[in-house]
């Protein structure tokens, strides 16, 4: 059917919305406003689908919008920060389900294809399923709802076997086309029995990275189902998340130095005994803290999962300011993957109003710590670790990591001696010139900023 010229229209400038959402959402200061865009553009895509002709099951349409938009509404105003990554999980999930469900139906009605567009339906298909279980397990797990990594004895093996009898099924769909129910029920249920295997064994450090993978997967899915239905809005939606969520992955894993496919089919464990640490954990005040910072010239802050946990960004840049103020230069360094997704540690401070030039990345700053009087380490732990360095056992060995322990001072806010994500010990926290200020990060930065107040 040929749809009319403003349904086509529409879902042109709907596609053009998305593509202008997605370059505002490359940088923080344009982030909001690309989302916004973003959701217009998705607004425009909806609204043109209600006005193809002869559309059936109208009602059934707008109460399905009803109910997914009112839980999005609803959980999306209630979500904490520090939940994002399961919530990108759950929706990220529901985009493979659905581009998987169009396939389905298309199937189930048996219509006749072009050759190229069976083909398509049927990896959409799959890999639409993959990605639908795939991020319900990433979901459960970061939700604290799964907590053990289930791993089966010759794992990789059976992930192999399930993804050929997928593509053998999806073979005989393409070579028999109409498929029998039969097989259309036997080829999904393998699609999503997969998903389920491959991501079960993996581990909760590596969950945000399986996300961005999925959140690929559903890309390319929606946008060869968008292919099949012949969508245009649905193709470029489709391709632009599938790009983005290639790179985002690849960033991701580069940044933790892991390739892929070690993420996704080796656990992250240590592979020994790993170097001893020797030294002793030195505790400092709030007071001894402030008075450092004070009177340093040069101090680097360096923020991570805990300073999320703790909400404590606003106390962190009120400290921050003071202590310009009292002619301190002070920076931020970013590591990509301090907290529990990219950027996360950016949209922080950007809320709390930190400008961005006061904000680096790695490799931008890690020369500087060798000048820095101070390093503040604000509930970050993994992304600080010098292990990571030398200890060839340990599962961190070889990320990048901030040089913080170059600093002459090292000034280490965390609540106890828990460990990072990935469970390993902390050599930074032993070494001579650190000292740590036990307590919530958002507590302590208070604290600290009383201290500054009363010395002028
Ligand atoms: P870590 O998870 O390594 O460490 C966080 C530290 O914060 C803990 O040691 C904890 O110690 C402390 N903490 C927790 N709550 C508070 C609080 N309320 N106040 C003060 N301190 C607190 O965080 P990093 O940011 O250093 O590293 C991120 C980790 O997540 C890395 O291992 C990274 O690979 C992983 N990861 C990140 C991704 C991303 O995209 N950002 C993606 C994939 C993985 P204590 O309990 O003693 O307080």
């Amino acid at each position: 059917m040929t749809l009319p010229i403003y349904v086509q229209g529409a879902w042109f400038l709907g596609a053009a919305l998305f593509i202008v959402g997605l370059k505002g959402m490359s940088s923080p200061a344009s982030a909001r406003k690309g989302i916004v865009i973003a959701g217009y553009g998705m607004l425009v895509a909806i609204a043109a689908t209600f006005l193809i002709p002869g559309l059936q099951n109208i009602a059934l349409m707008a109460l399905a919008l009803a109910l997914g938009g009112s839980a999005a509404w609803i959980s999306g105003q209630k979500v904490k920060m520090t939940d994002m990554p399961q919530m990108v999980a759950i929706y990220n999930g529901m985009g493979g389900g659905a581009a998987a469900a169009i396939a389905a139906i298309e199937f189930a009605k048996g219509d006749a294809h072009s050759l190229a567009t069976t083909v398509l339906a049927v990896i959409g298909a799959l890999i639409g399923a993959v990605s639908f279980t795939g991020s319900c397990v990433a979901w459960a797990k970061l939700q604290g709802v799964l907590k053990k990594a289930y791993r089966l004895p010759a794992q990789n093996a059976v992930n192999i076997v399930l993804a050929l009898i997928a593509i053998a099924l999806g073979g005989a769909m393409v070579a028999m086309a109409p498929a029998q129910p039969a097989l259309i029920f036997g080829f999904f249920a393998v699609a999503l029995l997969l998903g389920l295997i491959v991501t079960l064994p993996i581990g909760g450090a590596d969950m945000p990275v399986v996300i961005s993978l999925f959140n690929a997967f559903t890309g390319l899915a929606v946008g060869f189902e968008g292919y099949v239905l012949g969508n245009p809005a649905l193709i470029i939606a489709g391709i632009v998340v599938g790009a983005a969520g290639t790179l985002l992955t690849q960033l991701m894993a580069k940044a933790m130095n892991r390739p892929i496919s070690n993420i996704l089919f080796t656990p992250m464990v240590a592979s020994g005994p790993g170097e001893a640490i020797s030294g002793s954990m030195k505790e400092l005040s709030a007071l001894d803290a402030a008075a450092m910072m004070r009177y340093a010239s040069k101090v680097i802050i360096v923020p991570g999962y805990g300073m999320a946990v703790a909400h404590a960004q606003h106390k962190v840049w009120e400290m921050t300011s003071m202590l310009e103020e009292a002619g301190v230069e002070v920076k931020f360094a970013i590591h990509p993957v301090a907290g529990r997704m990219p950027g996360h540690m950016n949209v922080l401070l950007a809320e709390a109003g930190v400008p961005y030039d006061k904000i680096f990345d790695l490799e931008e700053i890690n020369g500087e710590f060798g000048q820095a009087d101070v390093a503040l380490v604000i509930g970050a732990n993994d992304v600080v670790n010098p292990t990571a360095r030398t200890d060839k056992a340990s599962p961190i060995y070889g990320m990048p990591i901030l040089d913080a322990d170059k600093a002459q001072n090292v000034i280490v806010i965390k609540r106890g001696k828990g460990t990072g994500y990935s469970g390993v010990e902390n050599a930074l926290f032993y070494t001579d010139n650190c000292r740590m200020l036990y307590g919530d990060a958002q507590p302590m930065a208070g604290e600290i900023i009383q201290h500054l107040k009363a010395m002028g």
